[in-house]
This record gives C-alpha cells, sequence and structure tokens, in this order.
C-alpha cells in the first residue's frame, strides 16, 4: 500500500484526504492519504522519506521551511514554497502545484490569460502563486493588498505594478481589467469582501482563493453584476490533480475528485 499525506497546522479541516481518496478509489488504486501536524517540518520530511511514505502535501505554516529538506523545481525555487514533495527519486523534491491549479483553474473555465489585464489582490501564500500563474500564462498584472510593501515587493518578483487597498484605487484598477483575483483571506467564513461591488463589471472574470463559503461575497457581487466567477475550490481541486500526477503515473479523475471535494463544501 502505498501511504500519502499532508504536513501542517492546522489541518483537521483539510480536503485533501477526501479529494486524494476518492482519486484512489476511483482508479482502485491500494493507496491512503493522512493528516500528520508535526512541530519539525525538516524532520518530518526526513521521516517520512525514511519510512517509504510515497508523498506528501505541505501547507501553512511549513511550505517555506520543507525548501530546507529538499530539491526544490524550477517552480518551487521560483514561488519560494513547497506544497508537495515526490520520494521517488534519490533524494525528495519540492514542488509547487498552486501554481499550476491557477492556470488549470482558469483553462477548465476557458479563460485565456495570455495578454489579458490582471488584478490581483493580496500578496500572502496564495497570492504569490498568483501573481506567477498570471505572469507566467502571459497577463499583465496590478498587484494590490493592504500592506502596500507587500505588494511592491511581489511586484518586483513578477514584474506587475501595484497598488494598496482603497475603494477608489481598487475601482480605477478594474475599469479596464479583465481578471480579477481574491488571494487574501477577506471573506473567509465572513460576508465581507475585498474589492467594493460597484468597482466589478460584466467584462471580469473574478477568481476567489477563498472557498470557505464556496460563493464569497466577492463572488455574489460579481454574480450579481453578470461577471463570470470561478469559486476557490478549483484552484485547490487543481492543485491536487496536479500533485496527484506528480506522484502517480495516472491521469488524475479529476470528476471524482471535484466531487469529493465539492460534497464537503457550500
Ligand atoms: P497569508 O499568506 O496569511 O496572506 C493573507 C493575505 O490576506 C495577505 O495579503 C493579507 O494582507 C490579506 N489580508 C488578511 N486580512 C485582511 C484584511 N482584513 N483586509 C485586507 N487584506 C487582508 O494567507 P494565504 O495562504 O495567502 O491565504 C489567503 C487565502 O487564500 C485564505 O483564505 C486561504 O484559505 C486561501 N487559499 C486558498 C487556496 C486554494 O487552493 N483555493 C490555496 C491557498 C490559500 P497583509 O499582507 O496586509 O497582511
Amino acid at each position: 500500500m502505498d501511504v500519502y499525506g499532508l504536513i501542517g497546522s492546522p489541518i483537521e479541516h483539510s480536503l485533501s484526504p477526501p479529494m486524494h481518496e476518492a482519486a484512489y478509489e476511483a482508479l482502485d488504486l491500494d493507496a491512503r492519504y493522512v493528516t500528520l501536524e508535526p512541530t519539525d517540518p525538516v524532520a518530518a520530511v526526513n521521516g517520512a522519506d525514511a519510512l517509504g511514505i510515497a508523498g506528501l502535501n505541505v501547507t501553512i505554516p511549513y511550505k517555506q521551511a520543507v525548501l530546507e529538506a529538499v530539491e526544490p523545481d524550477a517552480m518551487a525555487q521560483r514561488v519560494g514554497a513547497v506544497n508537495t514533495i515526490d520520494f521517488s527519486g534519490a533524494r525528495p523534491t519540492g514542488h509547487n502545484t498552486d501554481v499550476i491549479g491557477v492556470q488549470r483553474a482558469f483553462a477548465h473555465h476557458d479563460v485565456a490569460l495570455s495578454d489579458q489585464t490582471a488584478v490581483l489582490v493580496g500578496a500572502g501564500g496564495a497570492g504569490r502563486a498568483v501573481a506567477v500563474a498570471l505572469r507566467d500564462a502571459g497577463a499583465r498584472l496590478r498587484i494590490h493588498n493592504r500592506t502596500e510593501s507587500k505588494a511592491k515587493a511581489l511586484a518586483a518578483d513578477v514584474d506587475a505594478t501595484w497598488g494598496g487597498i482603497n475603494d477608489e484605487t481598487l475601482a480605477t484598477a478594474c475599469a479596464d481589467a479583465d481578471i480579477l483575483v481574491n488571494a487574501t483571506s477577506v471573506g473567509m467564513e465572513s460576508d465581507e469582501t475585498p474589492v467594493p461591488a460597484a468597482a466589478l463589471h460584466a467584462d471580469l472574470t473574478v477568481m476567489d482563493a477563498v472557498y470557505r463559503p464556496l460563493e464569497t461575497r466577492l463572488l455574489a457581487d460579481a454574480t450579481a453584476v453578470g461577471a463570470d466567477t470561478i469559486d476557490g475550490a478549483w484552484m485547490l481541486l487543481f492543485q491536487g490533480v496536479a500533485a496527484f500526477e506528480h506522484w502517480t503515473d495516472h491521469t488524475a479523475p479529476v470528476d471524482a475528485m471535484n466531487a469529493a471535494l465539492r460534497s464537503r463544501l457550500e
């Protein structure tokens, strides 16, 4: 039996176990997916390697710390964070599937990114992955963040422009944008939005990284003005799909993984 897992803290509400186990069931694989809450992430990766664990996902707060224990691929180095570790080689290799997760979420919805104008709100861990995803796919990008110095630093890394968060600045940025992504935690288990409804328009595609609830205030406001929306479960799904495909020789059963995920969200 192959054992996969997730390390992070806290992880008790993680949706990765049902999503990955749905894939094992759909493909009749002899595998299990467990959650682990180590205090020392580097020791945990070394221990997992010694134990013959087949693959690990990594979440908050360990995505940077595990870099020390793995050989990061080019994307993980670029983002400065690892969310997927593969133990099949001589040394554990670190990947970042959040970036491809964002790109595949847009592709799944037939939304082109190349030559599009995008606004990203948020410059934390998720914001960094979204920024790299959008720029690598050829979008022009403007990054807004509450702490402006973080927007400025991320913008410098990915060659984007930047600004702060206030209603007027966001409205100006969104006015001629094709794509808007929220990668702040605003709206998570609350009815708040990081972008005022008045800034939204029908020509936007709005993606939210927040997936609890699935329909955030931002996405509800976007739908109300006729914009297209992509909820946060799509990014979560496709980072998991990419991790599964790093670990196995199989094409991920996307529909089964998506159904398992969505049955646990509302
Ligand atoms: P993080 O690194 O802690 O960053 C948090 C971000 O939210 C920062 O940009 C922060 O701004 C901003 N923020 C927090 N409170 C705010 C407020 N009251 N007003 C304005 N901005 C505020 O967290 P993260 O890992 O990037 O996660 C952000 C969100 O994305 C979370 O809801 C998480 O669940 C979600 N997420 C989803 C996926 C997915 O697959 N769908 C993956 C990763 C994360 P400052 O810099 O000013 O503090």
